[in-house]
């Protein structure tokens, strides 16, 4: 789901307020923050930097209005990132640009797949014409990546499970961005406030990594039937 940012970085610059965005999704690569008026952008380095999936850095930036300030409060905690992950994530950097395009193009094939399929009710992903955010996302970003929602009509819980719980391919995981597709279920009732969220069905979230996608429909296809047996 997309959220205006220059309009949010607007509002929120009228009223003096400093403006903080979690930029994981997009990375900078594909959603320039400072460009588009966020003061700080926080990065989850755990993601596409790696691409393994195998280590623990977070980043920061800021425009040269917050730099001084975050520059203070970076030598006053003085956190130190362990020499292996730093490691990790400069050899990451220099193959991220391409594995990024990857992601993003099997990723929104993989979006109409499964916008084409009869036990699908709806697909968030900006890089559809029909989804909502689809203007905002052409404007703002130059490309998705490889993280997108997926609302299946009503199914029984039995049904759900045996769909998740047989997959071969697709882990169940929280820390996407690496090489592998990962699927967990999310429910965003208890942290959504400015509206109510509901899907219609089960909600799933799906990273696609870069396994040959034929592989990839195979096991979902698998996984559907698995649901049509359970009922
Ligand atoms: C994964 C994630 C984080 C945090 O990642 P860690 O792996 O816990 O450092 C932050 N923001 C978003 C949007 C994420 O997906």
């Amino acid at each position: 789901e997309m959220q205006d940012v220059p309009a949010i970085a607007e509002a929120m610059h009228a009223r003096g307020g400093t403006v903080v965005m979690d930029n994981t999704w997009a990375t900078p690569l594909l959603f320039p923050p400072h460009e588009r008026g966020v003061d700080l952008a926080v990065e989850a380095g755990t993601k596409y930097l790696s691409g393994g999936s195998d280590l623990l850095l977070g980043l920061v930036s800021a425009n040269a209005k917050h730099y001084p300030a975050l520059k203070r409060t970076y030598e006053h905690f003085a956190p130190c990132a362990g020499p292996e992950d730093i490691f990790l994530g400069l050899r990451g950097l220099r193959t991220m640009g391409l594995r990024l395009r990857e992601h993003g193009a099997r990723g929104l094939a993989m979006a109409e797949w499964f916008q084409a399929r009869p036990e699908v009710l709806r697909v968030l992903h900006p890089g559809l014409p029909d989804d909502p955010g689809h203007a905002i996302w052409k404007r703002d970003f130059s490309g998705a990546s490889g993280l997108f929602g997926v609302i299946l009509k009503p199914v029984s819980e039995a049904a759900l499970a045996a769909f998740l719980d047989g997959l071969e391919l697709f882990g169940m995981g929280f820390s996407w961005g690496g090489f592998e597709s990962l699927v967990i279920p999310f429910d965003p009732t208890v942290y959504r406030t400015a509206t109510r969220w509901q899907p219609g069905g089960p909600a799933l979230r799906f990273h696609i990594g870069l396994e040959d996608p034929e592989d990839l429909k195979a096991d979902l296809e698998a996984g559907f039937a698995r649901v049509a047996a359970v009922g």
